[in-house]
């Protein structure tokens, strides 16, 4: 078989610049497609041919398979890479393709259909004899007969939308009383986001570990695992670290999820890359006959790096040979393991705010270079995070000869990358990595929810450290004080020492910060010249970067509301661009602080707005369904009259 002249990148992102640097290497054309909002994206630069799809919403663009084949079609593409998400595990486009004689890089369609919806997948697979968690996996789903079963199983329970994804749709139940609420709402959930309101009931597994294992079939019936990945550190049911190999797995139990996840892809006639995941009872250490399969991803996963740090094999690559026909170049007895490797995924999202996403430019983006790094991203410095797509910033791995090692490597990586701009969750990355526990491997998929508050801790001082040592570089040389473009007010002289109060705006909120300039140097409350702060200037402002976190300083804008403001500001915003689900108040109601007053829903989740005063509801400038940009002013809140 002859290797495909070109592949169209169905994708977008750091997944699409992945693809593409394997084909290039290969020597393959490649053509990417992009919505408005990626047309100067590094992927699009990076291909040989761009061709434009349509608007920024993935449904207006990466989600029309029509459009991308008739590109496809026009580029004289032949074959087509779909990345993760969006189009990868859509049976009808990779049928499409091959009916357009387009090689899609994936599975057959009938495989992709065989794994799509949990509850059938689980009971194809009971019968082929893998493992599966106890549970009901029926078309029945009344409220009455699924509590039965539940109770049956014994709680606590997993309550699961068949059509699932991206954790969507999934309750725990603890205790039966709460069971018929939870139902309700899971089925509410998935209704809403997979337009299907079918659930199953699991047992819910206690001292979960995810280890998924990777497997690659080619169309000569020989199929191989490439050993295993441990997926546990996860918030929401999102994968945070990822490993391979995974923390205490012994050769025993790896062969035998080994089998069970190449009879599963057996099971489907699979061809490809795929992930057979499957939690672990991790309450008596991981033990042969403590697995269950759980799903089986028929694409590429965001995770694959760790496995080719640990296998040196090109999943990609791989992927292309296979597609074009060729065998696989091993059997099983010939891959070996070697080393150990992590992945963390650095995000454009607020950890101090309940991992809000945050967009915007990156003022700053710097990665360390290492031996044993490797850095996955599809974005460079100056580029935006946009509210349109998954606000991945980049993947950082870790390549080392023991996990020790990798975690210590991964630490001192994130601890070396610069992120300015949107917020990220580069500390709370960093913090995770040092974990004692985790270090140990004394962790399951609630080890992050544990300890979320010693994770995501913020020591005080940070803000204040940081934001002095942007004044005092602002104001050095002291002449500065004179000329600074900042406005400068409160002054006042005490016996040869000037002290000033000088009005900023910190982290969004006017705040003062205190300067005493005695005609030789320059003292700014709460500077500390040993702390290692970097600063971005970006126009009037500074970014701060100082342990993992940033700290914005700029001047005061007039009017501006914050710590100085007494009650707070009355003013209930968007924290980003999004879509107002519910108004939850009416105008002239009496709130007090913290009560819901809005959701707004982004980036596929929804968030809760509250008063922050206690007040009376003012004008309401928005009605469920309205579009808000990140900002707007949904309502406010007012004194009484
Ligand atoms: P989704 O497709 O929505 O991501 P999965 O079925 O892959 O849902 O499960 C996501 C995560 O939920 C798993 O990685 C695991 O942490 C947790 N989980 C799933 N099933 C169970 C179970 N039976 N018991 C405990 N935890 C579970």
């Amino acid at each position: 078989m002859r290797m495909f002249e070109s592949v169209l990148i169905a994708n977008r992102g750091e997944i699409a610049c992945r693809i593409i640097r394997t084909a290039k290497r290969m020597g393959l054309r490649t053509i990417a497609v992009y919505s408005d909002a990626d047309r100067d994206a590094l992927f699009v630069r990076m291909a040989d041919e761009a061709y434009r799809i349509g608007p920024a919403a993935a449904r207006e663009s990466y989600l029309l398979g029509d459009v991308i084949l008739d590109v496809a079609k026009k580029a004289k593409a032949k074959a087509i890479h779909p990345g993760y998400g969006f189009l990868s595990e859509n049976a009808d486009f990779a049928e499409a393709c091959g009916k357009a004689k387009i090689a899609f890089i994936g599975p057959p369609p009938s495989a992709i259909r065989a794994m799509g919806l949990k509850d059938a997948a689980k009971a194809l697979l009971e019968k082929a004899g893998v493992p599966v968690v106890l549970g009901y996996h029926g078309a029945k789903q009344d409220t009455a007969f699924l509590r039965q079963r539940a109770s049956n199983i014994g709680y606590p329970v997993l309550i699961k939308a068949v059509a699932g994804g991206g954790g969507k749709g999934m309750r725990r139940v603890d205790r039966q009383i709460d069971f018929d609420e939870a139902l309700a709402s899971a089925q509410r959930e998935a209704k809403n986001a997979f337009g299907d309101p079918r659930v199953l009931v699991e047992k819910y597994v206690t001292a979960p570990r995810h280890i998924e294992m990777q497997i690659f079939a080619d169309r000569f019936g020989n199929v191989v695992h490439l050993f295993e990945r441990d997926c546990s550190l996860q918030r929401r049911h999102q994968k945070v670290i990822e490993e391979a190999p995974a923390p205490g797995m012994t050769p025993e139990m790896r062969a035998a999820m080994g089998k069970a996840a190449t009879d599963a892809a057996r099971a489907v006639g699979y061809v490809g890359a795929g992930t057979v995941e499957f939690i672990v009872d991790g309450s008596e250490g991981l033990r042969p006959d403590g697995f269950f399969f759980m799903e089986m991803n028929t694409r590429l996963q965001v995770e694959h790096p760790v496995t080719e740090a640990i296998t040196g094999l090109d999943l990609v690559e791989l992927q292309l040979r296979v597609a074009a026909g060729e065998r696989l170049p091993f059997k099983q007895h010939d891959l070996k393991m070697n080393g150990h490797a992590v992945e963390a995924r650095l995000y454009a999202e607020d950890p101090a705010k309940g991992f809000l996403p945050s967009t915007g430019k990156l003022v700053a983006l710097s990665f360390p270079q290492d031996d044993g790094l490797r850095v996955d991203t599809g974005v460079v410095q100056g580029d935006s995070v946009t509210p349109y797509y998954d606000p991945m910033i980049a993947k950082l791995i870790v390549h080392k000869a023991t996990r020790e090692e990798a975690l210590a490597g991964l630490a001192d990586a994130l601890q070396a990358t610069r992120v300015a701009g949107p917020h990220s969750n580069l500390a709370f990355l960093e913090a995770l990595c040092r974990a004692p526990d985790f270090i140990a491997g004394a962790f399951d998929t609630g080890f992050i929810d544990r300890n979320l508050e010693t994770l995501g801790a913020v020591p005080a001082a940070t803000d204040r450290i940081a934001a002095a040592t942007a004044l005092h570089a602002l104001l050095d040389p002291p002449s500065a004080l004179a000329s600074s473009p900042w406005d400068m007010r409160d002054g006042f002289q005490l016996s040869g020492t000037r002290l000033l109060s000088w009005p900023v705006m910190l982290n969004g909120e006017a705040d003062t910060i205190r300067v005493a300039w005695d005609g030789q140097g320059l003292l700014v409350d709460g500077f500390d010249p040993e702390a290692n702060v970097a600063l971005v200037r970006d126009g009037a402002s500074f970014y701060a970067l100082h342990k993992g976190r940033q700290t914005v300083l700029g001047p005061r804008e007039p009017g501006a509301a914050g710590h100085e403001g007494g009650d707070g500001d009355g003013a209930i915003k968007a924290p980003m661009h999004g879509k107002i689900v519910a108004i939850d108040v009416k105008p002239g109601q009496t709130v007090t602080r913290g009560t819901r007053v809005a959701i707004v829903e982004a980036m596929k989740m929804e968030h809760a707005l509250v008063a922050k005063r206690d007040g009376v509801v003012g004008d309401i400038a928005l009605k469920p369904g309205d579009q808000v940009a990140e900002g707007g002013v949904i309502l406010t809140i007012g004194d009484p009259d």
